[in-house]
């Protein structure tokens, strides 16, 4: 099996999670699959533009997948979580939800200005999550070289809140 289909079935939809009407990409067969991770991390890896100087992740699925890439392209991690989980100083950011708003928060050390750091989720859905991811780095001085996925929700078109050519994903749906 190549690696893209290998990777596409153990990606398990789950109807009507959290929700009545959302179909939910479950990536749990995916993590317990050492072949399909492995895979994963190396497309990951070969989406990735030149050499950053941090992988960020965002809170959680992008912890799962975003530091074993950093790990293998030998440079930081720097995570992105939801509001007062962070110890140290933070920006924040918050963004709109289909009904209200959400915040995530950075360290203001975690990148130091005119560093390139490549934003890493498991999914892209409405794209309002790494817009707001993007907006942070920006707040530490730092600049985004990709937004980079394990899935893409094509139809809800999230790529075109985030600036063009920068977004790769592995899957899209
Ligand atoms: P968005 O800000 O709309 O792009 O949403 C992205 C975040 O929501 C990601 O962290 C995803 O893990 C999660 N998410 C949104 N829709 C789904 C879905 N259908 N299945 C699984 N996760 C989702």
């Amino acid at each position: 099996m190549a690696n893209t289909d290998l990777i596409r079935s153990l990606i398990r939809d789950v109807p009507d999670f959290p929700k009545k009407g959302i179909l939910f990409k479950d990536i749990t067969p995916l993590l317990r699959d050492a072949r399909g991770m492995a895979a994963v991390i190396d497309a990951m890896a070969e989406q990735v533009p030149g050499r950053p100087d941090a992988i960020v992740g965002i809170e959680s699925r992008g912890f799962i997948f975003g530091t074993p890439l950093a790990t293998k392209l030998g440079c930081g991690f720097v995570p992105i979580r939801k509001p007062k989980k962070l110890p140290w100083k933070t920006y924040a950011q918050s963004y709109q939800l289909e009904y209200g708003t959400d915040t995530i928060e950075i360290h203001q050390d975690a990148l130091q200005p005119g560093q390139k750091a490549v934003i890493v989720d498991d999914l892209l859905a409405t794209g309002g999550t790494a817009e707001a991811a993007g907006k942070l780095v920006a707040k530490c001085g730092a600049s985004v070289s990709a937004y980079l996925f394990v899935i893409e929700l094509g139809f809800l078109d999230g790529r075109s809140k985030l600036p063009a050519g920068a977004v790769r994903s592995l899957l899209t749906f």
